[in-house]
């Protein structure tokens, strides 16, 4: 039988690279041919061991005896700020799947070293199939009017400087994550407790939304079975665009009680960044999210590419906002 082939997971304890490792391991195809290694700061922390279970079926037992019985490797400690820890995790590791959390340092700088060490450190490894957590540049496609959106931009610049290096690499992009709205973006409001998606884009603004938990890993599973049609391209990670009103439509359909009175409202700019101010957000961050939130009215998240070709490679179905709401913990309640 062929050895397995490596695949290190960045941000393995987080929604994208634990989805990452949920689909290889879940699928027994891809679990009998490649051994997945996710990577976090802290191998003793909650969500590292819950990772673990998940691919040790049978019972808990010692790392070692966990990495003979499942392909599940947990035994890698890597830091992104620390590049030195980067060449164990890739060591022997035919792909790559790479996200870097921006919210935790909100630092394009912090976040754009991050992701170049990641590509470089994969390039000294030879590794054969890079699949990087992209973003568009929003300063280049809304022609410079938007320029704060950093998140997305320094991602795009890593994006950019993996294809400089001449990695063979694909570009998965995220949708707009469904868990931003249950109890988040659409809660109940006073004076009525209406439940209200309350944003600042007219409500036929359309949104590419993402099951990011479950649908992450159904898409870096398609780029894996298709190296090479996916080398080079972007991958639109969304299950569908969805006007505020149709969120909001679903949401009644699911929840006939609780939908009688919701709604979707157009924010004022100065209402929605007021709100994120009194959450405590900086006004860097405030002003962030509010041309974040315009991209979608004004330029589209995607620049209003259509999703049909990214979808061509999936095997698995997609969650649609309906199912999610569905199950959604701040919604569950509502049945
Ligand atoms: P998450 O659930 O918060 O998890 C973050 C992961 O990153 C954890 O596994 C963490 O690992 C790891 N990590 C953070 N700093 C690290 C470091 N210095 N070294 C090694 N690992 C590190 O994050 P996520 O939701 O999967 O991804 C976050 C990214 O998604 C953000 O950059 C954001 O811009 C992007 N995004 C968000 C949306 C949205 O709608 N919210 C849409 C598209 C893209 P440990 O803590 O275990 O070390």
């Amino acid at each position: 039988m062929a050895s397995k082939k490596i695949i290190t997971v960045f941000g393995a304890t987080g929604a994208q690279g634990g989805s990452v490792v949920k689909a290889i391991l879940g699928d027994s195809k891809l679990r009998d041919s490649w051994t997945v290694r996710g990577i976090t700061r802290d191998v003793s922390k909650p969500s590292a061991k819950a990772l673990e279970s998940q691919g040790a079926e049978t019972v808990a037992v010692s790392l070692l005896t966990l990495s003979l019985r499942t392909n599940l490797r947990y035994d890698i400690e890597a830091n992104l700020d620390d590049a030195s820890t980067l060449k164990s995790a890739l060591k022997g590791a035919y792909a790559v799947f790479a996200v870097t959390n921006y919210w935790e340092s909100q630092s394009a700088d912090v976040e754009m070293k991050q992701g170049k060490a990641i590509a470089d450190a994969a390039k000294e490894a030879g590794v054969s199939h890079f699949i990087w957590s992209s973003l568009p540049n929003i300063t280049e496609l809304s022609k410079g009017v938007l320029t704060n959106v950093k998140h997305f931009d320094s991602k795009a610049h890593i994006e950019t400087y993996i294809r400089e290096i001449g990695i063979p690499a694909s570009f998965f992009l995220p949708g707009f994550y469904m868990s931003n709205i249950p109890g988040g973006m659409m809660r109940q409001l006073p004076p009525n407790n209406d439940w209200t998606l309350g944003l600042p884009i007219p409500t036929s603004s359309p949104v590419p939304l993402l099951n990011t938990v479950d649908d992450t890993g159904k898409f870096v599973k398609g780029i894996l079975l298709n190296r090479e049609k996916t080398l080079g391209a972007r991958i639109y990670g969304a299950t569908a665009y969805y006007t505020l009103t149709e969120i909001v439509k679903e949401f009644q359909e699911v929840f006939p009680e609780a939908g009688k009175s919701a709604k979707a409202v157009e924010l004022p700019h100065e209402v929605y960044k007021g709100a994120l101010g009194q959450a405590g957000m900086p006004e860097s961050a405030q002003e962030e999210l509010l041309q974040n939130m315009r991209l979608l009215n004004e330029f589209g998240y995607y620049g209003g590419a259509k999703l049909d070709e990214s979808h061509s490679i999936l095997v698995d179905k997609l969650t649609t906002w309906k199912e999610y709401a569905a199950k959604a913990k701040p919604f569950a309640e509502l049945k």
